[in-house]
């Protein structure tokens, strides 16, 4: 009774307004995945349950693929197929995604090379970095090193870093970013707009790209309110000298919403959702 009342009581820590909660059964639930997926996870990555899937980036005036995003997914033993947003949050939380962010990173190195022999060129895929990934001092070093030794240019692993980033001010994270661009990486920013610090972020850093966050997309169609972000934010991001590309067109209703707004990319299940490298 006594864990169970625990695990109630830090379902509202750091919550001043409320002053008790009740426990019930989810939570245990919650707390007994997140055990399980952090006792498995070590042998799973060396057994590679961890598979990494594209999701085509469309460029606007050409309606053509220029791109990809690597999106992680874990085929899990007991679970079956687990989606990020239920693991990476719990590795972010135990450190575990540098390796296995590292482990994403070298499996795309791996692909761009085999494309290459194969004469597919011209499509660079984007990586995830997690925040927690930039306080590791020797990033910028690590990546150049893997890239050189697939052969490839920092111009085609692009690096797509979450906004959630910057909302810690340290000194870290604009030096780890400047070092990335000095040694000619493409930096994209991730979910523009989703969390507090976006503006600023903006403002601060040289990124190559911002990618407006889907939320700005679904029902846009619906409200005047709503259908005021897209163009806001996409001329906001143009006026500072950088490229959009918007995430989350899921309908053609959408896309042709959203075509005569400058936008140079576009990402959605409209054109695509993630899919193993071989469907891609
Ligand atoms: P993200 O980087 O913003 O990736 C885009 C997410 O939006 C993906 O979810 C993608 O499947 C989804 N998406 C794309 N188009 C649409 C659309 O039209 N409609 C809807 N409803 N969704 C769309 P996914 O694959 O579940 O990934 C979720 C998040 O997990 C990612 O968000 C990223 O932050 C994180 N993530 C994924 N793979 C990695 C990785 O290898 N490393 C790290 N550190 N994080 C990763
Ligand atoms: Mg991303
Ligand atoms: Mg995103």
């Amino acid at each position: 009774m006594c864990d169970l009342a625990l695990l109630a009581a830090n379902s509202i820590k750091g919550n001043f307004g409320q002053r008790f909660a009740s426990y019930d059964r989810s939570m245990r639930e919650k707390l007994i995945f997140e055990q399980k997926i952090v006792d498995t996870m070590v042998e799973s990555l060396q057994r590679e349950e961890f598979l990494v899937y594209l999701q085509p980036k469309v460029a606007v005036d050409t309606s053509r693929i220029i791109g990809a995003e690597a999106l992680i997914r874990w085929k899990h033993p007991e679970f079956g197929m687990i989606s990020p947003a239920d693991f990476i949050p719990v590795f972010e939380k135990n450190s575990f995604i540098y390796s296995v962010d590292l482990f994403v990173w070298e499996k795309v190195c791996h692909m761009l090379r085999d494309w290459k022999k194969k004469g597919i060129t011209g499509i660079p895929v984007s990586v995830n970095v997690s925040r927690t990934d930039l306080y590791h001092e020797a990033l910028p070093e690590t990546l150049t090193s893997m890239i050189t030794a697939y052969g490839l240019s920092p111009e085609e692993l692009h690096l797509e870093i979450t906004e959630s980033a910057y909302v810690q001010n340290s000194r870290q994270l604009p030096d780890a970013i400047r070092r990335l661009k000095e040694m000619e990486f493409i930096i994209e920013m991730d979910d523009f707009g989703s969390g507090y610090s976006s503006l600023l972020a903006l403002k601060r850093f040289p990124f190559d790209l911002v990618k407006i966050d889907r939320g700005f997309v679904s029902g846009m169609l619906q409200d005047k309110t709503q259908a005021a972000f897209v163009p806001a934010l996409t001329s906001l991001v143009h006026n500072v000298g950088r490229r959009v590309c918007l995430e989350g067109v899921e309908t053609m209703e959408e896309y042709e919403a959203v075509q005569k707004l400058g936008i140079e990319v576009l990402q959605g299940y409209y054109f695509g959702k993630p899919v193993p490298a071989e469907v891609f």
